[in-house]
């Protein structure tokens, strides 16, 4: 489903971010990228959006070379959920939800259906949280908005940077389960950005364990922690 073939990225100040990653996500599977800070990960998974551009190799979603794709098009493939949400601070929840429905030309009134439907599936009573603004939910719940907005257009493939990472454990814990529960239910094919070495083991069908610009170890989370 996502396939990097010997892909490379030398930033303009010559920092080599990664190089030389080739690996393969199938059709369903949640890829974690782990590792510490600084070591690519985030690269990685932007340069599937076209966020940023690789300098070497190639980036296959379905068979097709990412390249070739008008980023905007691309959205409506490929959701993205960043840390702290990355809301529209001036628009509703409802709206923020419909941004790319309405960025690939929905109808409103169609757009707004589809936006409710999916605040519902997060968890959120469309009605109740709908019409506030970001500033009115809390971390957790601002977040769960994140993925319903990521999932709007219903996108095949969802990217996830540190989704967790700005809620407190409880509260991560709880959002870590909901979204499993909803990934089975919906069955992306998905990588997720974290430092996080519990909630990569926890999450992932497979982990790529990230060394300085470079894939370390990509298996099962049972066959990392097994290793010598
Ligand atoms: P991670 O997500 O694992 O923290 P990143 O992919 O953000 O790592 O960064 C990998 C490397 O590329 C780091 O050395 C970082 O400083 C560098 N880097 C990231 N973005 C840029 C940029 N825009 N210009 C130059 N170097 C960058
Ligand atoms: P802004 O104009 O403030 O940068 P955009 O309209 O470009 O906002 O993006 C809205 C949201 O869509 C962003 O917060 C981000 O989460 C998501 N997004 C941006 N670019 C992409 C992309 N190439 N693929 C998927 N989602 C994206």
């Amino acid at each position: 489903m996502i396939r990097f073939e010997q892909v490379g990225k030398v930033y303009p100040d010559g920092t080599r971010a990664v190089d030389g990653l080739s690996f393969e996500v199938e059709r369903g599977e949640l890829v974690t990228l782990v590792g510490p800070s600084g070591c690519g990960k985030t690269t990685t998974m932007m340069m599937v959006n076209r966020l940023i551009e690789p300098t070497s190799g190639r980036i296959l979603v379905d068979g097709e070379d990412v390249s070739g794709i008008d980023p905007v098009q691309l959205r409506r493939r490929i959701g993205y959920v960043i840390q702290q949400a990355g809301l529209f601070p001036h628009r509703t929840v409802l709206d923020n939800t419909a941004t790319v429905p309405l960025l690939v030309g929905w109808k409103r009134a169609r757009a707004r259906e589809r936006a409710a439907e999916l605040l519902d599936l997060v968890g959120l009573d469309p009605k109740t949280y709908g019409p506030r603004y970001p500033a009115q939910l809390s971390g957790g719940q601002r977040q769960r908005v994140g993925v319903a907005r990521a999932l709007a257009a219903d996108p095949p493939v969802l990217l996830m940077d540190e989704p967790f990472g700005a809620v407190d454990p409880v509260v991560r814990e709880h959002l870590q389960n909901q979204f499993l529960a909803l990934q089975a239910r919906v069955g992306k094919t998905v990588l997720l950005v974290t430092h996080d070495i519990e909630e990569a083991v926890r999450m992932g069908d497979r982990m790529a364990v990230f060394g300085q610009g470079r894939i370390e170890q990509y298996d099962t989370p049972g066959a990392v922690l097994g290793a010598p």
